[in-house]
């Protein structure tokens, strides 16, 4: 028997083996996919630094590897209707505040240092069955192995089979609203790095837009309004991308995918044993606006490494569903300033677009909104 089954190789996954073998527990990882095989898209972006942080607490220099495959983007800029509202630059850090670079980078520097730490992983054989008992929990893979070890971290995923095996619903909603997500690939001389919020976009159809660099390219959010046929925008990305990211000639496309803003979470964060915890996408669903999704689920990755090694797994499943409902109200405020249903919602954002000329903050509400609050008071 060992100490602890990682289910799930994902960042959350991969984060739960290395912090469970950093605290120098026998870990093994199962995962599905076959070992190399690339899930496309840049996905989760944005690395905050709390995160980098944690990453080199659970492996001495994870986040500075992180960190330097990165980028750090210096200006950030919001228009409305084509004109500026707000910009601010900032000059060099001492330390990135943040880093943004394709999920699947990380992965692999991920991996790696499971690999260097003596995680067992298995590759290529899905869970198919988890049963907790009292002391331990068995683990079939459909293969008909059998893992049997004190404790489960179910990272599976969104559509987790060890959430489904142990009994537990995700519990939200998610909204009707479809944004579509397009991924270009740096040109020959890479544009200079700047994050920019379109409010109603001119050459967008007056859609809201954003533009966010990672290292290696740009990745495009349009947000689309209600009837549209966010496939078919999805499906011709020639028509409209050369006027929304003009700074990138003849922007050769990468990943293409429409997405919603779910905001959801699982009943409980751990099985009426204590002895399975979720973690990352198995235990709640978040929006790509304000980074929470990997963020908060690599948290959740190492809390659940201390709670396994201190057998505390019901703090644990309190403290990150805390977390996981401040996330989700905050991901709420964004998805409805991005909406802008009401019409004094419309009015507020027209008045402060209108007054941001003469009154800064006005432009940096309007910059900073759409992310939701920033919430200092939660460990994501
Ligand atoms: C279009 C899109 C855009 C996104 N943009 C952002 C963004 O901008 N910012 C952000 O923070 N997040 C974003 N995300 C979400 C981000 O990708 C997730 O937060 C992150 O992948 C969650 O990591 P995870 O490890 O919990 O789950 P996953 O990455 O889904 O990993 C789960 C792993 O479990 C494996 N698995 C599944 N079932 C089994 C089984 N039965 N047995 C064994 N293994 C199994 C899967 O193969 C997978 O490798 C985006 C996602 C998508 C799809």
């Amino acid at each position: 028997m060992t100490d602890v089954t990682v289910v799930g190789a994902g960042p959350v996954g991969l984060s739960a083996a290395l912090a469970a073998r950093a605290r120098g527990m026998e870990t093994v990882l199962l995962e599905a996919r076959p070992r190399g095989e690339t899930r496309p898209g840049s996905r989760a972006l944005f690395v905050h630094r709390a995160t980098l942080d944690r990453l080199s607490g659970i492996s001495p220099g994870l986040g500075e590897a992180v960190a330097a495959r990165g980028l750090v983007w210096s200006t950030r800029r919001t228009l409305w209707g084509g004109k500026q509202v707000y910009a601010r630059s900032y000059g060099a850090f001492a330390s990135p505040p943040f880093t943004s670079l394709p999920q699947t980078v990380v992965e692999d520097l991920l991996r790696e240092a499971c690999d260097r730490a003596g995680v067992v992983s298995v590759w290529g054989d899905p869970v198919a069955s988890v049963v907790p008992r009292r002391d331990r929990v068995l683990v079939r893979t459909g293969s008909g192995a059998a893992y049997d070890a004190a404790y489960v971290v179910g990272a599976d995923g969104a559509r987790s089979r060890v959430r489904e095996q142990v009994g537990v619903a995700l519990e939200g909603t998610t909204a009707a609203a479809e944004f579509v997500v397009v991924d270009v690939a740096d040109g020959p001389e890479p544009a200079p790095a700047e994050r920019v919020f379109h409010y109603r976009h001119p050459a967008a159809g007056g859609r809201n837009v954003l533009l966010v660099p990672f290292r290696g390219g740009w990745r495009v959010d349009v947000q689309c309004r209600p009837g549209d046929d966010a496939r078919r925008i999805a499906g011709e990305p020639a028509r409209w991308l050369p006027d929304v990211l003009p700074q990138v000639p003849d922007a050769r496309v990468t990943w293409v995918s429409v997405y919603r803003f779910h905001q959801r979470i699982a009943g409980s964060l751990a099985d009426a044993t204590g002895r399975v915890l979720l973690a990352g996408e198995a235990a709640h669903l978040l929006p790509p606006f304000g980074a929470r999704g990997m963020n908060s689920g690599i948290t959740d990755a190492v809390e659940a490494a201390r709670a396994v090694h201190e057998g505390d797994t019901g703090e644990y499943a309190r403290r990150r569903r805390d977390a996981a409902e401040r996330n989700v109200r905050a991901a709420g405020i964004a998805l409805d300033h991005l909406l802008a249903r009401s019409p004094v919602q419309r009015a507020a954002q027209w008045t402060a677009a209108a007054v941001a000329p003469l009154w800064p903050r006005a432009g940096r509400w309007l910059d900073s909104a759409p992310y939701g609050p920033r919430l200092r008071s939660v460990r994501y």
